[in-house]
């Protein structure tokens, strides 16, 4: 699993320097698959339940699940891409969101807000703690900067296959969840929304875009549990 992270972290690396205006999120499609190839690792997104690329790329009101195609980056967007890859039949999986050229300082603080409450959620993957700790922490820092958090769409535990029970929710459900021991890994992944909490689906039947049309920010780790605390697989 860390080799599979290490791949998902060159593809983030890689999409995220050919991310520029004028450039089409087919050709960011294009560059996380030639980091497939090179690294000899598979993809876990081609063809799930017939999902037709290697990463998701979510343009401003979009939220997740977004298929690369003919749209055309401009500056002033901020675009989530979310990437995965399987090394001898481990999964890896994160997500970033980043700015195209000049963004607004709302969209900038959305991505900053979203990506420290990702951190906030990790810090509480300590074995012992509940899994739910993790989700109350993503949800009091997005909330505190006025912002608001996904319901509909989660976190997984993450393996042999990249859905894996139980999810992780980035909000407290209500009870503590269950309780963390060294060796289990999750993919923590808040979806954070700077209007309202509600999604729509569009007729793709892929992508979720925020109800009332304003901007999203997604950012995701694959994350051990070690004796030690945390270990973050998809960091470089
Ligand atoms: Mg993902
Ligand atoms: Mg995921």
């Amino acid at each position: 699993m860390r080799r599979a992270g290490q791949v998902v972290a060159e593809m983030h690396a890689e999409t995220r320097a050919a991310a520029a205006p004028g450039v089409t999120t087919a050709e960011l499609d294009a560059v996380a698959r030639a980091v497939l190839e090179r690294r000899g690792a598979t993809s876990n997104f081609l063809g799930y339940h017939g999902f037709p690329a290697v990463i998701c790329t979510s343009p401003n009101g979009m939220i997740v699940h977004g298929i690369p195609g003919p749209y055309r980056l401009e500056e002033g967007d901020i675009l989530s891409i979310d990437c995965g890859a399987i090394i001898e039949g481990y999964h890896g999986d994160a997500a970033f969101t980043m700015g195209i050229g000049r963004i607004s300082a709302e969209a900038q603080k959305l991505i900053e807000v979203t990506e420290r409450s990702l951190w906030a959620g990790i810090e509480q993957m300590h074995k012992g703690n509940g899994l739910h700790e993790v989700g109350r922490a993503v949800q009091d820092v997005a909330e505190a900067a006025g912002f608001s958090v996904v319901r509909e769409y989660v976190g997984h535990a993450i393996g042999t296959a990249m859905h894996e029970q139980p999810q992780v929710p980035n909000y407290w459900p209500g009870t503590r969840g269950p309780t963390l021991k060294t060796g289990m890994v999750f993919a923590v992944e808040p979806m954070v929304n700077a209007g309202s909490a509600e999604t729509e689906m569009l007729d793709d039947g892929w992508s979720v875009v925020t109800a009332d049309g304003r901007l999203s920010a997604h950012f995701e780790h694959t994350i051990a549990v070690t004796d030690d605390g945390p270990e973050v697989f998809t960091l470089p």
